[in-house]
């Protein structure tokens, strides 16, 4: 066990967060985990998992004991004319996993290529991208009990997998470490371009493979974010609000055309959008800032994970007072 004491974050946090973890280590083992787990018990230090990054705003002291699963690898689990079925380990980074399925003939990931992080955080928020969600393509998730030890499995009915949720971020929250994950991935290619951008290429350039179309993907997602090498992000800071029919029609009839997205449970409205018609593209709170190109991209610079909440209320606020609409934050926060 190789635990350490007062370690630097500002290279695990992709909003560049000069935070300290009391205490961190890595381990690549489920039996390493559990013994780390022992020990984290006994020391009475609260365990606080992270994968990539990317989705994390951190405070500047981390307490407690921050824990990396690295295990990155792969192993195929059952094979048959249609579908493969393949168990990755969730330290295994996750646009990796999606360039490696493609280049083996399986295929499901390719709207989700580009996306940072690790596998094991992939279930947390059911990420998404493109008109695909993870959860279509996941069997089973497998994992560790933070408090115990024990390990467990969970169906994908039993993840409770919903827009950019899942059980990880309410009854297991902070309770558990993913191990791995296992994906059915069809050998049959199949795409969705019903996004605009990528309709608009496959009009142009004919219906892609699914290889062509995680680099369309790639294309399009390098052209409008920014990298968080160059402009520290967390990727969108807020989940698009999902409002009531009736929510919709009074705010359709205050303001012109709201872009919206009807659901089986209300309309999705573009939170982007309602924060850019306030005007607040490019602007400042302190060090940090809306992006100039995307307004649901918050960028750090310099900043503490305090200063990114701050703004990101005041963005909030500033929303709720306009459209009396409440979005909430996507990134979770680690104290
Ligand atoms: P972290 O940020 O390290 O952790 C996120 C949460 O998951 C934390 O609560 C952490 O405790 C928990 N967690 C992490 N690993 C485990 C594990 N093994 N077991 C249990 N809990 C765990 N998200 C999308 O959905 N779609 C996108 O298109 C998208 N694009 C992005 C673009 C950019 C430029 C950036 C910076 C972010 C983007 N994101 C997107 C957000 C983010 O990349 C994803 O949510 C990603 O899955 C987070 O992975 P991570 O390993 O960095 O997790
Ligand atoms: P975009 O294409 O400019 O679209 C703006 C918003 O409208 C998106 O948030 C998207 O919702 C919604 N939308 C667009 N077309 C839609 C359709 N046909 N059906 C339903 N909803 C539609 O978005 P973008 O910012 O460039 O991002 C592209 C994709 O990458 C999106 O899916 C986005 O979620 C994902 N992304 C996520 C993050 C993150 O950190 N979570 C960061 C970057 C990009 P959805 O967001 O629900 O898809």
């Amino acid at each position: 066990m190789n635990i350490q004491q007062n370690v630097a974050l500002k290279t695990f946090n992709t909003l560049g967060v000069n935070a300290f973890a009391e205490y961190m280590t890595q381990v690549s083992s489920i039996d390493a985990l559990k013994e780390v787990i022992e020990y984290a018990s006994d020391s009475n230090l609260p365990i606080k998992v992270l994968g990539g990054g990317s989705n994390v705003v951190l405070a500047n002291e981390v307490s407690g004991l921050v824990l990396q699963y690295t295990n990155d690898s792969l192993e195929m689990l059952s094979e048959d004319e249609e579908y493969v079925l393949v168990r990755v380990g969730a330290g295994l980074n996750w646009h990796e996993w999606v360039m490696s399925s493609l280049s083996k003939g399986w295929f499901g990931l390719q709207n989700l290529a580009y996306i940072p992080g690790l596998v094991g955080a992939a279930p947390v928020q059911n990420i998404g991208a493109y008109g695909v969600e993870v959860k279509s393509v996941i069997r089973l998730v497998r994992g560790v009990m933070l408090d115990t030890g024990e390990e467990f499995e969970l169906s994908n009915e039993a993840c409770q997998f919903a827009y950019r949720e899942s059980i990880f971020k309410h009854e297991l929250n902070e309770k558990v470490l993913i191990t791995s994950v296992d994906f059915r991935l069809s050998k049959t290619p199949q795409v969705d371009v019903s996004y605009a951008p990528l309709d608009q290429m496959a009009k142009e350039q004919g219906m892609p493979t699914p290889l062509t179309l995680a680099n369309w993907v790639i294309e399009v997602r390098k052209s409008k974010l920014p990298s968080p090498d160059i402009l520290p992000n967390a990727g969108s800071f807020f989940k698009n609000p999902v409002i009531t029919f009736q929510q919709f029609d009074r705010l359709s009839e205050q303001f012109d055309h709201v872009p919206s997205y009807p659901q089986k449970e209300g309309v999705k409205v573009p939170a982007g959008w309602l924060i850019d018609q306030m005007g607040f593209k490019g602007k400042s709170f302190g060090p940090v800032s809306v992006h100039k190109q995307q307004a649901l991209v918050l960028i750090n610079e310099g900043g503490s994970g305090e200063d990114v909440l701050a703004a990101a209320q005041q963005i909030k606020q500033a929303v709720f007072d306009r459209y009396g609409i409440a979005i909430e934050q996507e990134p979770r926060i680690f104290q």
